[in-house]
């Protein structure tokens, strides 16, 4: 997270996207199984790492906006909110 501060400081950014999506390679290479058909499933596992990065960026910059999207294959970028 280091080299974050200073992008940081350069960019004057305030706002972090992260963006999973469908039918990930680097998920499917990383986790066995990983839902084919079911689309839910396979967005409830990207909403759990999406939280993760999440808690880290807020960790480390709690004045950032951080944003969280699961994206389809069609296009659609589903908000995924935040677990307390
Ligand atoms: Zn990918």
């Amino acid at each position: 997270m280091g080299s974050t501060g200073s992008f940081k400081k350069i960019h004057r950014i305030s706002k972090v996207i992260i963006l999973d999506h469908q039918d990930c390679g680097a998920y499917a290479s990383k986790f066995e199984i990983m839902p084919k058909d079911d689309l839910e499933a396979e967005q409830q596992i990207h909403t759990q790492y999406l939280n993760q990065a999440y808690q880290q960026v807020k960790q480390h910059h709690p004045e950032l906006i951080v944003e969280l999207y699961f994206m389809l294959l069609n296009g659609e970028a589903r908000p995924v909110l935040p677990e307390a």
